[in-house]
């Protein structure tokens, strides 16, 4: 499999370059240039384990990397290691396990170290960078900033890791406690934290300032692990196939929906992919919360800005323009990459982009969409613990939400649903004791949202460099600590 950019102008380079590339180096994003048909697998499939089913997907994506490294790369990310946190019994321990709530499938993608679906991809991008590096020799150092979760998750998948140094930089006292710790008290010696005396914009904007410096970038071997990396996505394709074989095991069906809380377009775009390669899925049903730039594309065709990122109970879905949508896009355009080039011209020129509606005035048949405010995810919440004593996260939340909508066939923002009788599995993408506030304003108790995990470290020592709001600092901070 050849890999090219949406932007058509970076052409035929192996899995292993796109993984390392992260952004294309045209400003694109890399694409893999056809995907592979599975409907004749799917029964072959059907059964196997999730790590089984990696390997199988993975390969068809992969075959720059010999299937026998593959297989052990695989192993290692969903092997025991990938558990160290979970509760579950050790011969229970499941990547993306699924429980019945009521009408819904709940897939419980929160069982790896960060307790964030973010590890499904992380850790397995970790041990990527590490065996890519160990064959081609030299370094990597990535540099990421976050707003919270996304720098747990990136931290934990690469804590340890031979050749790669990761620099993390987040707003100063503007993320919260558990956020925090998660980070800082990760004791690995190639783990650096810094707390910017600025705002997450700020830390990005640094981020930008310093990585968009071609010459630095190549001293230091920059890399990044935003999800604009190919091989987040093609991770994330494996527990679309498994949770679905898994509800039509259950319940008979023989295709089901999916609902996907989405920020950046990342996760649900894995989704769109296991569609194509015939995974059992009929429609993806798309959730937003109050930033809700995707939900309105699905209504109207039209992807434009909205006024200010607003902050949500559900912060890593608080986006406004999602970094994935351009791949969406790209296939939406008929692959066209000179028609996409003139669109995100348009974007980046007026806020706003438009696209023709397809059949019978539909955006896209294989998504409906919409989104959740605060007061629909905190009724939910509340909702869901007293009915089915399951306790959803924020962001799940809005996935339900939207889940419940079509149930209730109360229509919603987005193309009309695709055959109403299918089940519906809605991915849980964190473990509520993330986000312990919320859960105690939507149900009245302050004691659901545990977990012994992140309970052990808030008592742990943490480490952290405080730095100003500049490029040279932080610059001159990371010369230091690579020598
Ligand atoms: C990142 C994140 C999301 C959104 O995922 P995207 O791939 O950006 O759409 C949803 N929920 C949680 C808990 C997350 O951390």
């Amino acid at each position: 499999m050849k890999y090219v950019s949406t932007r058509g102008q970076v052409e035929w380079i192996d899995f292993q370059d796109a993984v390392l590339m992260g952004l294309a180096d045209d400003g694109g994003l890399m694409i893999p240039r056809s995907i592979p048909d599975a409907t004749d697998q799917l029964e072959n499939w059907a059964t196997l384990s999730y790590p089984d089913l990696a390997f199988e997907i993975l390969r068809r994506f992969t075959r720059d990397m010999p299937e026998h490294d593959l297989r052990i790369l695989i192993e290692k990310t969903y092997g025991p290691s990938y558990f160290v946190n979970d509760t579950a019994p050790e011969d229970k321990r499941e990547v993306a396990p699924v429980v019945q709530a009521g009408d819904l499938f709940i897939q419980e993608l929160w069982h790896g170290p960060t307790l964030a679906f973010k590890d499904v991809a992380l850790q397995l991008l970790g041990n990527l960078f590490e065996y890519i590096l160990a064959r081609r020799g030299g370094k990597l150092n990535i540099l990421g900033a976050t707003s919270g979760d996304t720098g747990s998750a990136a931290i934990y998948g690469c804590r340890g890791r031979a050749g790669i140094d990761i620099f993390v930089m987040h707003p100063h006292g503007r993320v919260s406690p558990i956020q925090e710790h998660q980070m800082t008290s990760v004791p690995d010696a190639n783990v650096h934290n810094i707390a910017v005396e600025g705002s997450f914009d700020d830390c990005q904007n640094l981020m930008k300032s310093i990585a968009g410096d071609l010459l630095f970038k190549r001293q230091y071997s920059l890399g990044a692990v935003n999800s604009v990396n190919w091989a987040r996505v093609l991770a994330q394709i494996v527990y679309y196939f498994h949770g679905a074989f898994n509800v039509c095991r259950r319940t008979g069906a023989e295709a089901i929906r999916v609902a996907v809380p989405t920020g950046n377009f990342g996760d649900v775009l894995a989704g769109w992919y296991a569609m194509k390669m015939g995974a059992p899925i009929r429609q993806l049903i798309l959730a937003t919360n109050e930033n809700d730039i995707l939900a309105r594309f699905y209504h109207s065709g039209e992807y434009s800005l909205g006024p200010e990122v607003k902050k949500t109970l559900s912060p890593s879905m608080d986006i406004q323009v999602a970094s994935n949508f351009e791949r969406y896009l790209y296939y939406h355009v008929g692959g066209n990459a000179k028609r996409l080039r003139e669109l995100m011209a348009e974007f980046s020129r007026t806020g706003s982009l438009r696209v023709e509606p397809g059949k019978g005035g539909v955006v896209d048949a294989d998504f409906t969409a919409d989104r959740a405010d605060t007061q629909q995810v905190l009724a939910v919440i509340g909702k869901f613990f007293r009915n089915h004593n399951y306790v959803l996260d924020p962001h799940t939340a809005c996935g339900v939400c939207a889940a419940e909508q079509l149930l209730e066939k109360r229509g919603g923002l987005g193309t009309p649903p695709r055959d109403e009788d299918l089940p519906i599995l809605c991915l849980a993408t964190a473990h509520p004791a993330k986000f312990p506030a919320a859960i105690a304003q939507a149900t009245g108790r302050d004691d659901l949202a545990k977990h012994p995990a992140i309970e052990a470290m808030m008592h742990l020592p943490t480490r952290c460099k405080l730095l100003p709001n500049s490029k040279q600092a932080v610059r001159n901070y990371i010369i230091e600590t690579l020598g």
